[in-house]
């Protein structure tokens, strides 16, 4: 028999070819498939006759095959299926391209469910690969909200759709996490009947009572952790850190003045390291407002009341430059600093210091602030007197990792989070509970608003004179590769030939550089250095340089096959420039556009700020794309659709209404359980 801990190997029709391809998507028992939602849906719940089938429109039919062949393209090199459906009111043609299988599985004379689309083509009137299944077996493929799944090449949609419909009975076994009483006072449909609503929805109705309740957990989840980590956190101490009059002289001693936003930040931050409770804040700001400088600030004032403070970076680039910034400015003040990543352990500007001399001086207290990556917390570190952990871009961090520093001693240190997520007040209260928030609103002053085009093959000349223009007036220029799915999944390779091209037909007379992420960091580092004093002034790189890094030189991002990224993610790319007040262009490259595609574009060149950024990419999700599979980007939660106000005040209320039952939670064994009570952040 089988259970939602049996292997998919144990369902009939799963060898080992099928078996290694579920594998491949970590899909190992029933329950994993179980759990495996579609990212949309095809409409075909619209059953026509024939005579009513209307050009572009989705439907099924169901008909008597009277005719199917497939026959070898000379022109084109392919098998191309050919079948005539009838039913009483007229006969239509379906074609599909490589499929030879077909003209053996279907013979003229069977009845038939086709699902596809109206199309007038090269070919005439007909279905151009229409989903096809025999009509006694019918419903699974065709003739309703038919699910699509994330998947990989060789394992088509047809196989898992069969799969789960199989296994689907199964569900009656999983039991609910959510107490009954929440269930029934919010009107919610039970685990069981959600995930058979969300592989086979009989209407969209069903369907988006299905999402609510998914949603609904997420976020149930995230509120309460928070919820309960407050709680936790008020129980705890922290050492009290003055404020210290020598931070005035930092902050008089900058490059620049600090902009209103920065200042206030910086204070909020500092009135909260005074107070003998943690700190729980988290400092946003959009990408090049300046944050690194006010946690810079904080550090130093904890430093200064001799406490030591650490900063943690998600990339060895990162911290290395955030090393470089803060021992610039501290460099008078007799503070020593320590980077800790893979490659770099050193103590100031010494070279090469040994981890464990490190790390000696780190427990003894003679170094005060600590700048890493993970490494950071792979090694077992006694500080002397931790004050304040600094965490940059926290949505690149994982719970366990962000709650390594804070979590283990009695006296815990103040934290302080730093991300570009622009983040609502209504969901900030959802996911961060009352984590305090600092935000930076404006930019530094002077900066002007990145010039951000569109740019199709025929401008593409255009582009590279502008580039040379800029470089001519010695500035920098990135240029990003577009990202490569298959195999090469860095699109290393993608950015090596781009290099390869522009170095030898376009810019012969420019130096280039390369990064991508296969190299090793010391020499990503040397790349990244010439780029900045100019002796490479074009950097062409893979993704790698989405976040953080600092060229204020830099006046041109050129974007190749744009459509590919995410709005996040371009969003994250113009924050590369426009970082002094010269002005800075944003060129997105794109050759194929779908009208939605475009749009998406579009926003780009409308919105500077990525808070409306969020909203808009929010906003845009088609009632297609339901699940898990498009992240908004901007946030890393699986399903939650943010715009909803209605559902987050619902979660909050719910969540309340458990913690004031039973604060502990131990009377829903189940949720506790789904609630990892030891992470300090929501994920
Ligand atoms: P982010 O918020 O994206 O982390 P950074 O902290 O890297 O931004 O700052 C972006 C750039 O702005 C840096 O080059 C930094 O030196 C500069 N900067 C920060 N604050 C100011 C300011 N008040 N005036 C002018 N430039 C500033
Ligand atoms: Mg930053």
């Amino acid at each position: 028999m089988l259970n939602l801990t049996s292997k998919l190997t144990e369902i009939k029709g799963v060898g080992p070819a099928i078996a290694k391809h579920l594998t491949k998507l970590n899909l190992i028992t029933i329950k994993d498939l179980l759990n495996h939602f579609p990212y949309r849906y095809e409409d075909f719940s619209n059953f026509l006759s024939i005579n009513h089938l209307k050009i572009g429109e989705k439907a099924t039919i169901k008909g008597k095959i009277q005719l199917i062949n497939a026959r070898r393209s000379w022109k084109r090199r392919l098998t191309i299926t050919e079948a005539v459906i009838k039913d009483n009111t007229g006969s239509i043609k379906a074609m599909w391209f490589n499929q030879p299988y077909l003209a053996n599985t279907f013979k003229p004379g069977d009845e038939v469910m086709i699902a596809g689309t109206l199309t007038a083509g090269h070919y005439g009137l007909q279905l151009e690969h229409p989903i096809i299944e025999p009509l006694a077996r019918g419903g699974v493929h065709t003739g309703r909200l038919v699910p699509i799944y994330y998947s990989t090449a060789n394992l088509n949609q047809k196989i898992i759709r069969n799969l789960i419909s199989q296994i689907l009975p199964l569900t009656h076994s999983v039991s609910d996490w959510l107490p009954t009483e929440i269930i029934k006072k919010f009107k919610l449909p039970t685990l069981p009947t959600t995930i058979r609503s969300l592989h086979y929805p009989q209407s969209f109705q069903e369907l988006s009572l299905a999402r609510r309740r998914i949603i609904f957990d997420e976020l149930l989840f995230i509120n309460l952790k928070s919820l309960l980590m407050r709680r936790q956190l008020n129980f705890k101490n922290a050492h009290s850190i003055p404020f210290n009059e020598q931070t005035k002289k930092l902050i008089a001693g900058l490059p620049w003045q600090l902009t209103n936003d920065q200042r206030t930040c910086a204070w909020e931050i500092i009135k909260d390291l005074g107070k003998p409770s943690p700190m729980y804040r988290l400092l946003q700001g959009d990408v090049g407002s300046g944050k690194t400088v006010v946690a810079g600030i904080a550090c130093f004032n904890t430093v200064k009341a001799g406490f030591q403070a650490a900063i943690l970076a998600p990339t060895e680039i990162l911290a290395w430059q955030h090393w470089q910034t803060l021992t610039k400015i501290m460099e008078p003040w007799s503070i020593t600093i320590a980077l800790l990543t893979r490659t770099h352990q050193q103590i100031n500007n010494q070279k090469n210091n040994k981890a464990g001399e490190i790390k000696e001086k780190i427990s003894n207290g003679s170094v005060n602030l600590i700048i890493g990556t993970h490494a950071l917390l792979q090694t077992e570190i006694n500080f002397q007197n931790l004050g304040l952990v600094v965490i940059d871009e926290q949505h690149r961090w994982g719970v366990e990792q962000r709650n390594y520093l804070v979590g283990s001693k009695n006296q815990t240190p103040h934290l302080l989070s730093m991300t570009a997520t622009p983040i609502p007040r209504s969901l900030a209260l959802t996911l961060y509970g009352d984590l305090d928030i600092s935000l930076i609103k404006t930019l530094p002053a002077g900066r002007q608003p990145i010039i951000t085009k569109i740019i199709k093959p025929p401008e593409r000349q255009l582009a590279y004179q502008l580039i040379r223009r800029e470089i001519k007036s010695g500035n920098r220029v990135f240029i990003i590769c577009p990202l490569i799915e298959e195999s090469d999944n860095l699109g290393v390779k993608a950015a090596v030939t781009e290099y390869n091209r522009l170095q030898t037909e376009i810019f012969p007379d420019i130096k280039i550089g390369l990064l991508h992420g296969k190299l090793k960091s010391v020499e990503k580092e040397r790349v990244i250095i010439s780029f900045k004093n100019g002796q490479a002034p074009i950097l062409v790189a893979t993704s790698v340089v989405e976040v953080g890094i600092d060229v204020p030189e830099a006046t041109v991002i050129l974007i190749e096959a744009a459509e590919r990224f995410g709005l996040a993610q371009l969003h994250q790319f113009r924050g590369r420039v426009g970082r002094s007040g010269k002005r800075s262009y944003c060129l997105l490259m794109t050759d194929t556009i779908t009208p939605r595609g475009l749009e998406r574009l579009q926003a780009m060149t409308k919105f500077s700020n990525g808070f409306d950024l969020a909203e808009f990419d929010l906003k845009s999700r088609g009632p297609g794309d339901l699940l898990g599979a498009t992240q908004s980007g901007f946030l890393k939660l699986k399903f939650a659709e943010l715009a909803n106000t209605e559902l987050l005040k619902t979660v909050r209320e719910a969540a309340q209404y458990l913690i004031n039952l039973d604060t502990s939670l131990t009377r829903w064994p189940k949720l506790k359980a789904k609630i990892k009570l030891e992470n300090f952040h929501p994920e």
